[in-house]
């Protein structure tokens, strides 16, 4: 049971990182709070957003204007949505490979990242570690 909250728990949080990526991207504030096509600014409902499930339904197309958004969103979402169940297990990687998702998907299509995004997490690692013991 635990298992399927985690899958389905990280299915949402890659789903929304896909989505903010995609919206930065395309100069879209993230403050808009429904999701729209990026080709003819339909608003998307609810069972067009469900992660991988609406992509295969959907044939990565728009429900529509048909436009086609190539395997690129299915296939990140599900491997993610592995790797992310996989990680679960240590919450400091689960979260250090949420942050890096993001900004491997902006880096993917701007060819650059908001890397502040990382500093606050930097810094509590740092401060999680700053008494570790190192032995050599
Ligand atoms: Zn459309």
């Amino acid at each position: 049971m635990e298992n399927i909250f985690v899958f389905l728990f990280n299915s949402i949080i890659v789903s929304t990182i896909i989505c903010a990526a995609a919206g930065l991207s395309n100069s879209v504030s993230l403050k808009i709070q429904r999701y729209f096509c990026f080709y003819c600014d339909h608003n998307l409902a609810w069972f067009d957003i469900i992660p991988v499930i609406s992509a295969c339904v959907l044939r990565n197309k728009c429900r529509y204007c048909h436009a086609h958004f190539g395997h690129y969103y299915a296939i990140f979402e599900l491997s993610y949505i592995l790797i992310g169940t996989l990680l679960w297990a240590t919450p400091v990687t689960w979260i250090t490979g949420v942050l890096l998702l993001f900004l491997s998907l902006e880096d993917c299509s701007k060819q650059s990242i908001h890397a502040n995004i990382l500093f606050p997490w930097i810094g509590y690692l740092l401060i999680l570690h700053h008494d570790a013991h190192i032995y050599v």
